[in-house]
């Protein structure tokens, strides 16, 4: 193994991080009220060993604006658990819309939650780009969309990240952004596999 190369401002290492990695805690409108609601893993189900697990446990929707609760199990397929699959504007569990939604630069720039904004803000304002060795093949900033990437709309999409920061801290129904609905954006299914070894991805 290398030794992990340093993070700075202005020199940012891709260390190959699946989106996988920030579905822990989501922030989404809240079905009931439409304040912030958090999209965690079920109280008691174990810390995952690695970040592609999250996307099979069970997962418990809860306000606390409105005392709102969900649960949903993970679909079974089998002798494995079906799933969930993260990407597009609305959290892979509920399908919510996500909380964290403002329009940028003639687009909406979205994040699951602080950790995600934080992730992306250290990308997209480094001025020199590493990537990792090892990149999964999810890997989240090789797969972000170009016009994020632009050098010409940096200060834009960073001004962006910083209202979803403030975003994040908000939580009543009238706080919700004019973004933050539902628009279709999720992506089809690709029948991702959890076996007794670990995810499976035909
Ligand atoms: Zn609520």
């Amino acid at each position: 193994m290398d030794p992990e190369p340093r993070t700075t401002p202005s020199r940012h290492h891709d260390p190959g991080v699946s989106l996988a990695r920030f579905t822990g805690r989501i922030l989404v409108v809240c079905p009931r009220c439409g304040g912030r609601a958090l999209v965690v893993p079920r109280p008691g189900v174990a810390v995952p060993r690695y970040y592609g697990e999250l996307l099979f446990q069970p997962r418990r929707l809860a306000c606390g604006g409105c005392g709102a609760v969900a649960d949903r199990q993970p679909e079974v397929s089998g002798a494995g658990l079906v799933g969930a699959v993260p990407g597009g504007s609305a959290d892979p569990f509920f399908r919510r819309p996500l909380w964290l939604q403002t329009r940028c630069a003639g687009r909406v720039l979205w994040a699951y939650g602080e950790e995600h904004v934080d992730a992306l803000s250290a990308h997209v304002g480094a001025r020199l780009r590493e990537r990792g060795g090892a990149r999964p093949t999810g890997a989240m900033f090789a797969r972000l969309p170009a016009w994020m990437k632009r050098s010409d709309q940096r200060a834009e999409v960073l001004a962006g990240l910083a209202t979803l920061r403030e975003l994040a801290g908000r939580t009543a129904p009238g706080d919700r952004s004019d973004a933050a609905y539902e628009r279709g954006d999720h992506p089809r299914a690709h029948r991702s596999l959890y076996f007794r070894g670990g995810p499976y991805e035909p």
